[in-house]
């Protein structure tokens, strides 16, 4: 069996200048496809969710939009805890706590049902990629305001060339690989 090393660094593949010039976009739908690769990669993301003996530590898996649903469902099933959703802006059908951050370009919105967690559930955050650590950061702002406790992110892949890990400074953020 490949490595988890050369599972990501295989089925991971580099599109340059996607969505513009100058980025370097991390396509994981490789990944996605290959069962043994992707089966591999959610095993590895719920040890974030696991204590030094393999057992459950969180109550709730929080998946971002997009592409973070992909691989927090399976991870949530695996540790049997719950899975949450937080969502771009306008896509939540209840009420909602909403936290803005800057990109790039421009400024983006993510959202959470206020009713998404009870009160002092332990949540595990799951997305693919950490970049300027923009997303995360409010994503972590979102889940205490709903009173529940953050246990820890973890990614597919960083960008250490980005101050991803910085921004998040004291907070816990399990990588898969660091490129
Ligand atoms: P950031 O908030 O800058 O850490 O960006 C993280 C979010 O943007 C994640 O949800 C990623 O899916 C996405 N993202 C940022 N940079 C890339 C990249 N180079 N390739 C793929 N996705 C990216």
């Amino acid at each position: 069996m490949p490595s988890l090393d050369e599972v990501l660094k295989t089925l991971i593949r580099d599109i340059p200048d996607y969505p513009q010039p100058g980025v370097m976009f991390k396509d994981i739908t490789p990944l996605l496809a290959d069962h043994a690769g992707f089966t591999q990669v959610v095993d590895a993301l719920a040890a974030s969710g696991r204590d030094s003996l393999g057992q459950t530590v969180v109550d709730k898996v929080v998946g971002i939009e997009a592409r973070g649903f992909i691989l927090a469902a399976p991870v949530a099933l695996a540790l049997g805890a719950g899975f949450v959703p937080v969502r771009k802006k306008g896509k939540l059908p209840a009420a909602t706590f909403e936290a803005s951050y800057d990109l790039e370009y421009g400024q983006a919105t993510i959202e959470v049902h206020q009713d998404a967690f009870d009160p002092g559930d332990r949540v595990l955050v799951i997305d693919d990629v950490l970049a300027t650590g923009g997303t995360v950061e409010a994503c972590l702002g979102l889940i205490r305001r709903c009173g529940a406790t953050v246990a820890a992110s973890a990614v597919l892949l960083e960008l250490s060339f980005l101050p991803g890990r910085e921004r998040l400074a004291g907070e816990r953020i399990d990588a898969l690989l660091t490129v």
